[in-house]
């Protein structure tokens, strides 16, 4: 590692898994001033967001892990929530990346100031601190700001109510009659969790999804962690070949091929296999392909919502009154607790961060249409600014810690250029950013998520903000930099 003859400026904004791939990949280059603004009290992103019982990762461990900090021992195939974010408060540690962290530290504001002498970002802290920055890295995550119902009455109820994404500990559970409103991945796990110990649990559903069975609680072997701690190279291979595979489940999203049609299939199965009353089942039934939304996982909820203590409600809500929720039936539903499952407002990314670019140029301006970023990452009107997992990231189909990886060393080659001389700022064309997301709505037409379900991937507009291309490609896009796709300043 040697030092940068001109050590760019680097404010990264964020500690989830983009910011510390970020960081880890700057460092590792031999960059050193950076700094990390987390407005968090802790690092890991959604892994410190999010904390509802149950929370556990539908991805293996043995994948969702960064490629640079393998983790042979953990304690299940599935980890849960608690385990992964300690492994990311591990990671920054381990790679001494908690020199750079600054935690409570919200920006709320960033602008690129241009004068003859000069080009830098001047970022804002909620505190009113300014920072002076050559290079902004926005790893805000993209499942970050929880989307609140609009449903009459809400302010109304006289128990408490929570948000998945920002669950109050002390919120208690056992012996209440609660509610959970939507069944997406959170809501699933959530009502597996509360079953248990509720008085009674009723589960909201506005429309149902598909459910994978798999055997989300198994215990990962001590053998096997022992295996692969002794063998750092058999593990790297490990996680090669998992990454591999994964590929081609990728391929069962992006083509309609008969690898497609046998994981739709086996949907269909999870669902019958466990659940024979055939009312009940027709209520679970959802009315588009499985994987057009994002694929729910569980080896549990099917059990628990048929167990005497639960219900499943697919009644329109009508309103909330003090004492619980009135649905379009009539029925009124006595609770305690009402549980919001009811996703994120997954298009904002760095907003409500006020940026502004090159002319005075807003983001949200430049995003009236909805968000759109080449190769997910570069912004026109924005130099020097870049996103790690940002607009058309591949949420749904390839590994987050490999896309912000490869993001990440992609994004060396201008902070190498801007050390050694040759660029002091970088902004990429209109053009380029048109025909790369012209070409992602053509490559989108034969996918899973083009085939006519409401979900959390679509835009405004209805194009969808995923990555409709394998892994592959990914890696060929995120080489190098093609210079023609730039403006360069010298
Ligand atoms: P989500 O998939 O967006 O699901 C939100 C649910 O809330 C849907 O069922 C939706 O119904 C319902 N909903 C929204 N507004 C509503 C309203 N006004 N009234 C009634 N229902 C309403 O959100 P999520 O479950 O939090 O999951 C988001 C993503 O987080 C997942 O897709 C996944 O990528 C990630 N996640 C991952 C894991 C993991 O294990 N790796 C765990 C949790 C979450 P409609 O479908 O009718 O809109």
């Amino acid at each position: 590692m040697t030092a940068a003859p001109r050590d760019p400026r680097i404010i990264i904004i964020g500690a989830g898994v983009a910011g510390i791939t970020a960081a880890h990949t700057f460092t590792q280059a031999g960059f050193t001033k950076l700094t990390i603004l987390e407005k968090g009290s802790d690092v890991g992103g959604v892994w410190h967001w999010n904390r509802y019982p149950g929370l556990t990762c539908d991805v293996p461990s043995q994948i969702y892990q960064f490629g640079f900090a393998p983790k042979p021992d953990w304690s299940h195939m599935w980890a849960s929530g608690s385990e992964i974010q300690q492994y990311h408060r591990d990671v920054l540690e381990r790679f001494g990346l908690d020199r750079y962290l600054r935690l409570n530290a919200e920006v709320v504001a960033a602008e690129y100031e241009s004068a003859d002498g000069g080009q830098q970002w001047r970022v804002r802290l909620a505190d009113g601190e300014e920072l002076e920055a050559d290079f902004v890295i926005c790893a805000t995550g993209v499942l970050h700001h929880p989307s609140i119902p609009d449903i009459p009455g809400l302010e109304s109820f006289s128990g408490e109510v929570v948000h998945t994404a920002r669950w109050d500990d002390s919120v208690q559970t056992r012996g209440k009659r609660i509610a959970v409103l939507g069944t997406g991945s959170t809501g699933v796990q959530v009502v597996s969790a509360l079953q248990r110990e509720a008085a009674h649990i009723s589960h909201f559903v506005r429309s149902p999804q598909w459910i994978l069975w798999a055997p989300m609680t198994l215990r990962q072997p001590r053998l096997v962690a022992e295996l692969l701690r002794r063998a750092p190279r058999a593990h790297d291979a490990v996680h090669q070949g998992l990454l591999a595979f994964s590929g081609v489940l990728a391929d069962v999203v992006l083509r309609p091929t008969w690898r497609r049609r046998a994981v739709q299939e086996y949907a269909r199965q999870s669902l019958r296999a466990q659940v024979r009353d055939p009312k009940l089942r027709t209520q679970l039934t959802p009315d588009y392909q499985p994987l057009c939304k994002r694929q729910v996982v569980s080896g549990t909820y099917y059990r628990a919502i048929q167990r005497p203590n639960a219900a499943l409600v697919t009644d329109e809500i009508v309103e909330v009154t003090p004492t619980g929720i009135t649905t379009a039936d009539g029925r009124h539903h006595e609770l305690d607790l009402i549980v919001l499952a009811t996703g994120f407002a997954a298009h904002n990314y760095m907003r409500p961060m006020h940026v502004v670019g090159r002319d005075g140029i807003t983001l949200d301006d430049a995003w009236v249409k909805g968000p759109k970023a080449y190769r997910m990452t570069a912004i026109p009107g924005f130099p020097n600014l870049f996103t790690v997992l940002g607009p058309n990231s591949p949420t749904g189909s390839i590994s987050l810690q490999y896309s912000a990886e490869r993001t990440s060393k992609y994004l060396l080659h201008w902070l190498r250029k801007f050390a050694d001389g040759s660029v002091s700022a970088v902004e990429v064309t209109e053009e380029a950013t048109d025909e790369f997301n012209a070409g992602v709505i053509d490559a989108m037409a034969p996918t899973v998520w083009n085939t006519g379900c409401n979900s959390w991937y679509l835009n405004e507009d209805n194009t969808v903000d995923l990555w409709p291309y394998d892994r592959a490609t990914l890696a060929t896009m995120l080489s190098v930099p093609d210079p023609r796709d730039y403006r360069i300043t010298r």
